[in-house]
């Protein structure tokens, strides 16, 4: 009985004294090894516009369908990418996506790479929807912008932006009012089509 006794203080003794294996998620994040697959980015230029010409070629690349992109003509005045077109709407299902990297590839100006973000859980199933609001990378010189717009650059703040609040396709609180009406069927496949 008093070996036992000891046997299991010697134990718990030796975890005390031992490295933890546990973090403290989601405060402290494990290293991503640079070649790791997470959620995706959309970049920018230097100069802010967006690497996104919009030609969709991402969506058609994708095995799985799970990507959505509206493309829209370049306003000349305010260009939001280089190219004539741009993407107004730009979605990915996170839930479906495989993470096999083939939008990436077909992308010609690669305005998307797959980031170091592994953490793809939320409470709500629509929330795993990512928008271009959640994708397109932040901008340094947004902060120098006077109302809203570099010079030259960008969208009018008076004019909504296209995806998110603005969109037809949002639901009241700026996001997809659910799972299915974001992705629009692709494969013709009854499961892909949005309830009425
Ligand atoms: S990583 Fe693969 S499955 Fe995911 S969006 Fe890109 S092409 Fe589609
Ligand atoms: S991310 Fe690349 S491939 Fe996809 S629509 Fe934009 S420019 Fe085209």
């Amino acid at each position: 009985m008093f070996r036992e006794l000891l046997g299991g203080l010697r134990a718990t003794a030796r975890a005390m004294a031992s490295r933890p294996i546990t973090i403290q998620y989601p405060e402290e994040q494990r290293p991503v090894p640079p070649r790791a697959r997470g959620r995706h980015i959309l970049h920018r230029y230097d100069n802010g516009l967006e690497k996104c010409i919009g030609c969709e070629l991402c969506a058609g690349a994708c095995p799985v369908g799970c990507i959505y992109v509206q493309a829209a003509a370049n306003d000349p005045a305010h260009p939001v990418s280089p190219g004539e077109r741009y993407a107004v709407r730009y979605e990915i299902n996170l839930m479906r996506c495989i993470y096999c990297g083939y939008c990436t590839e077909a992308c010609p100006t690669e305005a998307i790479t797959m980031g170091p973000r592994l953490d793809l859980v939320d409470y709500k199933r629509e929330r795993l929807i990512a928008t271009k609001d959640d994708l397109l990378e932040a901008w340094s010189g947004f902060t120098t912008m006077s109302q809203g717009v570099a010079p030259g650059l960008g969208r009018p703040a008076s004019q909504p932006t296209p995806m998110g609040a603005g969109s037809p396709h949002s639901g009241p609180a700026g996001r997809a009012p659910g799972l299915r009406p974001v992705i629009p069927a692709a494969s013709g496949d009854p499961a892909d089509t949005p309830p009425a």
